[in-house]
């Protein structure tokens, strides 16, 4: 897998490499993409373990380059997060989210719609406004929608993110914090921004069957979580015994490979009219 990772990686850089060799920077190029629509969501089912429905899914970005290279977001998200283009990369996601589900007339019994934020996103409250209008101006409820708030980086004003997920939270969109245990301070986050859901990181989820000592930080969140009343996601789960301890200890909803991995939209579309049918 790290081979096949690397290969991957090389060509990607090779493609772009190429690019760069005619002057194009990616900065440029992910301008350029901007312009070009080229960002597009991929959904990866989250399952309720408990009736084996699907509870939600989950949005996440691939860039169709110059409509023949499917670019993973490892390769471009964290300089897109760095300065700002991610913000338009969400806007053009959310917009082609919201049309996609439209047409397989999502509503409450399809779930939640969870889309990925950094903190520098959710303070920035001329773009939240903009969001939360697209998302009033689609036939989907803004109570299916959630965004996920990355704790890998962090928030520069507390307050004035808690101010505008008040704001979401009046307008019926729920907010997650993701990638919880591995970056910043999932306590004082959940604490001071008042969150109801938080989504446990792979790195733990992988620690299930083995020795790592990191077993233990999994265990203490799960605790945390239950003690809190807190909603829990794990992601990455890949196999039935990782699947199987979570439910034990009470994590019913999940969502990895085992399950699904993130599915193109035609592909998508005939899992959830599978989904409905069950
Ligand atoms: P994330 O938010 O933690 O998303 C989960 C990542 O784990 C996704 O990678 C998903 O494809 C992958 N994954 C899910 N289940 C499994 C599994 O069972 N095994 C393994 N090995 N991997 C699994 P992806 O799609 O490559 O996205 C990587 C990261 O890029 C995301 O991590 C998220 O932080 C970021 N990202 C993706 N889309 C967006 C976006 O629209 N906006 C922002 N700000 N970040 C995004
Ligand atoms: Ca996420
Ligand atoms: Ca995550
Ligand atoms: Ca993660």
């Amino acid at each position: 897998l790290f081979i096949i990772g690397g290969l991957i990686g090389l060509l990607v850089f090779f493609v772009i490499n190429t690019y760069a060799k005619h002057q194009l920077s990616l900065h440029s190029l992910i301008i350029k993409g901007i312009g070009r629509k080229e960002f597009i969501p991929y959904y990866q089912p989250i399952i309720n373990v408990k009736n084996n429905k699907m509870y939600g899914c989950e949005v996440l970005v691939r860039w169709w380059f110059n409509k023949k290279e499917l670019i993973s977001p490892d390769e471009f998200i964290p300089y897109a997060e760095s300065n700002g283009l991610i913000i338009h990369i969400t806007d053009i996601l959310l917009e082609k989210t919201l049309a996609q589900l439209s047409s397989l007339d999502w509503n409450k019994s399809s779930g939640i719609i969870s889309i990925n934020l950094v903190p520098e996103q959710l303070e920035n409250k001329l773009h939240m406004r903009k969001a939360v209008d697209l998302i009033i101006k689609s036939s989907i409820s803004p109570k299916l929608i959630a965004f996920e708030i990355t704790e890998r980086m962090s928030f520069t004003d507390l307050n004035k993110a808690a101010a505008v997920i008040d704001y979401l939270k009046a307008q019926g969109i729920n907010v997650k914090l993701d990638d919880a245990g591995t970056g910043y301070g999932s306590f004082s986050y959940i604490q001071h921004l008042k969150l109801q859901s938080l989504k446990i990181d792979k790195m733990f989820v992988d620690t299930i069957g083995t020795f790592d000592h990191r077993l233990s930080v999994l265990d203490s969140i799960i605790a945390f979580g239950k003690k809190s009343g807190m909603e829990m996601i794990a992601e990455g789960v890949e196999t039935k015994e990782q699947s199987e301890y979570l439910l034990n200890n009470g994590v019913y909803l999940q969502q990895g490979y085992y399950f699904s991995e993130p599915l193109k939209f035609e592909q998508f579309h005939d899992y959830y009219k599978q989904d409905q049918v069950n």
